[in-house]
């Protein structure tokens, strides 16, 4: 059975010490929350993940993700961060492929390919993110354009390590904008995403595999998005970013 999980990405926020006391908050607000069953992973920037996995690492249902790794393994890359050293401090997760690293740092799917190969090997889950700009959806590009980057970034991967990866479906006009999918938006994606990977590899994985919505999520559409059959979660931004918000999204699951 596929996972219910919610993660949050800080982005470029939060110092060491305000990141910690944010998850100081998040863990005490979920300890007695009915949210049991979802895994929340929180994705801080590089600088913490080592004292946000120390406080997390006896908390039952808390993981820890980067956000983002490098495409090689070592060596002269001045200022980068590797899979390995990533994984060194205990984190679990890596998001790879999000849009703002498409967009502001050119990305390509083949780039992304190369990363989620070094983060399998060094044992880090690749958070994948997928999804469409505003453009592509208004001249409804949408479906082809996801379905290139599942086939040129992940579809290479066999059926073993494709099963271990999260998939998140970011529609760059939801992404910090207030837009959000609706949930008929969302299903759509996400059922048409599920597909792909059927065709690909087969109806055991497709249906075990997590796919999360992300994209202006907040407490007020996170029940309604994650009431949908094929949407198994979220990757969450700004609300990631204060505990009530976060905890109330993680909560959505069980209202
Ligand atoms: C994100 O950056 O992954 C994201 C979903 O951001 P926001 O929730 O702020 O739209």
């Amino acid at each position: 059975m596929r996972k219910k999980i919610v993660a949050g990405n800080w982005k470029m926020n939060k110092s060491l010490s305000q990141g910690l006391q944010l998850v100081d908050e998040i863990i005490a607000a979920t300890s007695d929350s009915p949210s049991n069953s979802v895994l929340k992973i929180i994705a801080p920037p590089f600088t913490h993940l080592a004292s946000v996995h120390e406080k997390i690492k006896t908390i039952s249902g808390f993981s820890v993700a980067a956000q983002n790794c490098h495409h090689m393994s070592n060596g002269a890359y001045t200022g980068e961060v590797s899979s390995e050293m990533i994984h060194s401090t205990g984190t679990s997760y890596v998001i790879i492929g999000h849009s703002e690293r498409r967009q502001y740092f050119g990305e390509s799917d083949s780039l992304l390919a190369q990363k989620v190969n070094l983060a399998l090997t060094n044992n880090l889950i690749p958070i994948f993110c997928i999804g469409e700009n505003g453009e592509e959806r208004k001249t409804n590009q949408h479906l082809e354009v996801v379905k290139k980057q599942l086939k040129e970034a992940l579809f290479h991967l066999s059926p073993p390590d494709f099963s271990k990866l999260i998939i998140a479906y970011e529609p760059v006009w939801a992404i910090g904008t207030g837009v959000t999918a609706t949930s008929h938006q969302a299903q759509g994606m996400h059922n048409y995403i599920r597909s792909e990977i059927n065709k690909k590899y087969g109806k055991e994985i497709s249906e075990n595999t997590s796919i999360l919505y992300g994209g202006s999520c907040n407490p007020q559409n996170a029940q309604e998005l994650f009431a949908c059959l094929d949407v198994d979660g979220g990757l969450i931004g700004g609300a990631s970013l204060k505990a009530a918000d976060f905890v109330s999204i993680i909560n959505s699951f069980a209202n």
